[in-house]
């Protein structure tokens, strides 16, 4: 199913001034994540914004507040870690 899209009418990161912002680059600065964040938090459509980030798995770009991209190298990290820094697993407790 494709999610509905009307929401994107109100978007604040499609209107004039805003849009160039580089939401969709691959190397953004902090000032420019921070930026877009602003816009971001000022949306009224943030809430419909997150929602579809969740429906459509996004995993490139800013969007609702956040960088969403996600990099093969740190995908990997992920695969490769048994659990969080600091929490053992029962078994591993008990040996
Ligand atoms: S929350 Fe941010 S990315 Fe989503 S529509 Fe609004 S301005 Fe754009």
């Amino acid at each position: 199913m494709i999610p509905a899209t009307g929401w994107m009418l109100g978007a604040a990161c499609a209107r004039e001034g805003l849009r160039d912002l580089p939401w969709t680059a691959e190397d953004t600065s902090p000032a420019d994540r921070a930026r877009m964040a602003r816009v971001c938090a000022a949306c009224p459509v943030l809430a419909a914004c997150e929602v579809s980030t969740v429906v459509t798995e996004t995993t490139a770009g800013f969007w609702a507040g956040r960088d969403l991209t996600v990099w093969p190298e740190s995908s990997a990290a992920v695969a490769v870690q048994d659990t969080l820094p600091g929490l053992d697993l029962p078994e591993q407790a008990a040996a």
